[in-house]
């Protein structure tokens, strides 16, 4: 008898998760339809440089070439505005190497601007908030533009009035190794500065006088603590996670998400898997080395595609080190917790290295949103971590710009 009643139970349970989840889908949906999504950090300019053929006004398909943005998947997926990172990585040094950088980081530049032109339809480069709302109100997407690794620059601080007039709106001041301006979480030979240096520190005065965000992600904690010490205007970390979560120098600490939050700025969730949840030992070596070898100036596009290719299957060899959804949320939570609603967005790094089961692609990322509204998160705070916060750290450093 109970057996029978059981079976009559397991449709019935079936039936109303089903309705559930529908339910936050429609949820989900509304919100999307209301809120102003922006993400920090989309390396699609890689794509649009390297890979042959590679149309970001065309839409194509993450299971056949691995690519997760493009103009149609952001539409589909929700996606109202995203930073397209001005990338180089790490290379000499010397007044040619610099000269070179600049001449690499202005075609990055031309090339974002031209893909844009090309979609003017349903584009726009924007540069503030209130472009960007009103790019929005016209149905149209945002491209802003930030810059990863503050090399370009060189020691020439005018370069930086040149990007700031092609729409430049942030800087990382170092990637994956030291530069002239910062020292790097990621150099093999340590801090060289011990934290911002002299040209950095005139580096951020020039930022903050022009309104150019100061991004943090990527930077030694220390050289973390004098931007904090030095930035007039409240500054963002583009693309990353919690380390109290997962336990690298890439990520923050509760100390820095704190400092960070009680100077107005935000923390934007990197989807990067293994800076989301810590791999295995023997995993995490590999996974370094590698990507100290993609990071490298001198790595050519194809060298770099073998790289990346070696990276997955190292990845999922163990597929319980590949984080989900959840695991992202998770890291929302943690900063949430700690230093209330204000202080989180999300940089998901996507074509950079952001890996998470359930967002493969730019078009999947309402199952954030699904997730925050099953832990409980409403309209006005979802709205907060998509965008808002992000929003205001840019209209800030817009403000304290103008004002003299
Ligand atoms: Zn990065």
């Amino acid at each position: 008898m109970k057996y029978f009643l059981l079976f009559l139970l397991i449709p019935f349970a079936i039936f109303s998760q089903d309705k559930v989840e529908k339910r936050l889908l429609k949820k989900a949906d509304k919100i999307h339809a209301r809120a102003y999504t922006v993400d920090t950090h989309a390396d699609a300019p890689i794509n649009m440089m390297d890979m042959e053929g590679f149309d970001v006004g065309a839409k194509h398909k993450y299971e056949e070439d691995g690519t997760q943005i493009d103009f149609p998947r952001m539409k589909e997926g929700g996606m109202d505005a995203m930073f397209f990172a001005v990338y180089l990585g790490q290379g000499k040094r010397t007044p040619e190497a610099n000269a070179e950088a600049k001449e690499k980081a202005l075609k990055i530049f031309q090339k974002i601007h031209e893909s844009v032109k090309q979609n003017s339809d349903k584009v726009a480069l924007v540069t503030t908030a209130k472009e960007g709302f009103a790019a929005h109100k016209a149905g149209k997407l945002g491209v802003f533009i930030g810059m990863e690794n503050g090399w370009p620059v060189g020691t020439d601080l005018t370069n930086l009035q040149t990007f700031y007039d092609l729409g430049l709106r942030y800087i990382t001041l170092a990637h994956s190794f030291n530069n002239d301006l910062s020292d790097s979480s990621g150099d093999p030979e340590g801090a060289e500065h011990g934290g911002v240096s002299k040209l950095g520190e005139a580096c951020i005065a020039e930022m903050n006088r022009l309104g150019i965000v100061v991004d943090v992600s990527h930077l030694s904690d220390s050289a973390f603590y004098d931007v904090m010490r030095l930035s007039k205007a409240p500054v963002f970390a583009s693309h990353s996670s919690c380390r109290a979560l997962c336990d690298v120098k890439r990520n923050m600490t509760d100390d820095m998400i704190k400092v960070l939050a009680s100077k107005g700025g935000v923390i934007q969730i990197n989807f990067v898997a293994d800076f989301l949840k810590k791999p295995s030992a023997e995993v995490a070596v590999s996974i370094k080395t590698i990507r100290m070898q993609t990071m490298k100036a001198e790595t050519t596009p194809e060298e770099k595609k073998r790289l990346n290719a070696e990276l997955r299957q190292i990845k999922y060899k163990y597929p319980s080190d590949v984080p989900t959804v959840k695991d992202v949320v998770n890291h929302i939570d943690h900063v949430v917790q700690l230093v209330g609603i204000d202080h989180v967005g999300i940089g998901m790094d996507m074509d950079g290295g952001s890996d998470v089961i359930g967002i493969e692609d730019v078009s999947k990322i309402k199952n954030v949103t699904i997730e925050l509204l099953r832990r409980g998160y409403s309209a006005k705070d979802i709205r907060k971590i998509w965008g808002e916060n992000t929003m205001r750290v840019l209209s800030q450093a817009e403000k304290i710009a103008q004002m003299k």
